[in-house]
């Protein structure tokens, strides 16, 4: 860690404590990259791209139905793609992955032929259909899917028990992909405009939680089955499946946009805790619609839903496995003190309803949108609770997370995402942004048109940072450059060369990289304007104290 503004501020002890700590985080941030492959197969390409079999249909709704047998640890379901067609082609291709099978697809009740390669699955009509014309299949499939070691970060199904040796199950499948337990177009650009109509038949003394409203119920003797309903385009990944012996309480809250109901399905044991540690999740509604605007799906409520992994941004059916209990499993990430103030999973998985969920990557090598404005939330979280000095303080604390191993954009149509600093190298990007554009009243209202511009869309990158540049008036083109496609963090250089004269000037920098930043001498906040060529800086007294701004993501270094 060579980061200086981390060993001036944490004593040996803390440094220790942060080692654990890191190691913890570790496991989150980065356990994506450590299996990640620079060098990419057919199958990655083919999962990662947009090819003609996937480009001609554009997914309207997903009716998908799945009953789960904890016996034998495995599902069966149909699922009815409802699409418009774009294109005159006939080769249509359904991801999903072996050892999951598909055992039959028709299409206005009849069969249609298929021929199955590894994970991908090509349907070929006899003719084409007529353009702009909505169409239907319906796929039956089956199997034991791909089970999770180590939810949520491998992905699959999780087959666990409660403390009462209840069956306790749950999907968690962001990276691996949706179909890796259903059928459907596994690719992050296509989300079903109309939502998704999901049916989870469980043995009957266990209840089903799937995402958004339940409908109805129907009792069946042995089994039970839930209908839920998503009216919102949801992105694949956030589909998934609870089953466990829960209890459910509610609450509705007055947020900007008229009363939004709570629907929380915990464990039944577990109602008091939950009921107690929940009630933050009014703070945190507040902070977030103050700072980004609505709450993106008041139609499909707000929902958490107690899952036997740590948690996962499922759209309105956030899952929670954080232990009722403050920080990330009870540790503060930022060491600053602040990390405990506030249940990481509530606030930070809640986040992503805004950034993944309404405001979704087209493609995953561009997940710094969800990681990074995501972990950013959580210092707004902060600033709108306590302090601007306690976000302030978290967010600069995470800094020490950082490794900048890769970029934080990874390579396109790859399947590919970036370096696991998307999360707090992202936060600090835009905590860094921040000061630049130096009002606050500008930048919550920046923040609020990004999220109603792009609301329920899927953006590029480049998208977000030209409405940054736009925003802000500053051309921000090294900026994002510097920070989401290098490596490198800025340093800034600087000497004093006589009483009252300084010189500065920035390396570790791409091409044109020319920063502002406060310096603070005397006391007083100074802007200067450093770029890779020494200048002076002549201040009217002696410099009798010098630092810069720490809330700057750069690294400083005094030179002889
Ligand atoms: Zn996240």
């Amino acid at each position: 860690m060579k980061n200086t503004h981390i060993t001036n501020k944490f004593s040996a002890l803390s440094q220790a404590k942060f080692k654990a700590i890191l190691s913890l985080s570790l496991i989150l941030l980065t356990s994506f990259q450590l299996f990640a492959q620079e060098e990419f197969s057919k199958e990655d390409e083919l999962s990662g791209t947009v090819t003609k079999d996937r480009a001609w249909w554009d997914v309207l709704h997903y009716n998908l139905k799945v009953e789960v047998f904890p016996e034998t640890k495995t599902i069966e379901g149909t699922n009815t793609i409802t699409y418009k067609v774009l294109d005159e082609e006939k080769v249509m291709r359904i991801d999903l992955q072996a050892p999951m099978e598909i055992n039959k697809i028709t299409q206005n009740g009849k069969k249609l032929k298929f021929k199955t390669k590894g994970n991908f699955h090509y349907i070929k009509f006899k003719k084409t259909a007529e353009i702009d014309s909505e169409q239907a299949i319906t796929i039956s499939f089956s199997g034991a899917p791909k089970e999770a070691e180590n939810a949520p970060w491998d992905g699959g199904f999780s087959w666990k028990k409660d403390e009462k040796g209840n069956d306790f199950i749950a999907t968690a499948n962001q990276g691996i992909g949706a179909s890796v337990w259903w059928p459907c177009k596994d690719h992050p650009s296509d989300e079903p405009d109309n939502g998704v109509a999901l049916s989870i038949t469980t043995p009957s003394h266990l209840m089903g939680v799937g995402n958004g409203r339940l409908i109805s119920e129907e009792d069946h003797g042995e089994t039970k089955t839930w209908n839920w309903s998503v009216t919102q385009p949801i992105n694949n990944y956030g589909v998934n499946v609870n089953v466990g012996d829960y209890t459910h309480f509610g609450a509705t809250h007055e947020g900007i946009k008229g009363l939004l109901d709570l629907d929380y399905y915990v464990l039944s044991h577990n109602l008091e805790k939950a009921k107690e540690q929940f009630s933050q999740v009014p703070m945190m509604l507040n902070a977030f619609e103050y700072w980004f605007g609505p709450y993106p799906f008041y139609e499909d409520s707000f929902k958490l839903v107690e899952v036997p992994y740590l948690g996962m941004e499922h759209q309105s059916s956030v899952t929670y496995g954080n232990g009722y209990q403050n920080g990330y499993l009870g540790k503060d990430l930022s060491g600053s003190g602040w990390g405990l103030r506030f249940d990481f999973i509530i606030v930070h998985e809640a986040g992503h309803e805004w950034f993944a969920n309404s405001i979704t990557n087209s493609d995953v090598a561009d997940m710094w949108i969800h990681e990074g404005f995501t972990a950013y939330s959580e210092c707004l979280y902060l600033d709108y609770n306590y302090s601007k000095e306690a976000a302030s303080e978290y967010v600069i604390g995470t800094r020490r997370t950082i490794l900048n191993d890769r970029p934080l954009i990874g390579t396109y149509g790859m399947n590919n995402r970036g370096s696991g600093d998307m999360y707090y190298k992202g936060a600090n990007i835009l905590h860094t942004l921040r000061q630049l554009v130096e009002d606050d009243k500008k930048w919550r209202a920046l923040l609020k048109k990004l999220n109603k511009d792009f609301y329920h869309q899927i953006v590029s990158s480049q998208q977000v940072e030209d409405f940054m540049s736009t925003e802000t008036g500053i051309d921000l083109t090294q900026f994002w450059d510097q920070y989401l496609r290098t490596t490198m963090v800025p340093k800034l250089e600087y000497k004093q060369t006589s009483f009252n004269e300084m010189a500065y000037r920035y390396i570790d920098i791409i091409e044109g990289f020319d920063m502002p930043v406060i310096a603070i001498i005397n006391g007083k906040e100074q802007w200067i304007h450093p770029n890779a060529e020494w200048q002076n800086f002549e201040n009217k007294g002696d410099i009798k104290s010098l630092k810069f701004k720490e809330d700057f993501y750069i690294e400083v270094d005094k030179v002889e």
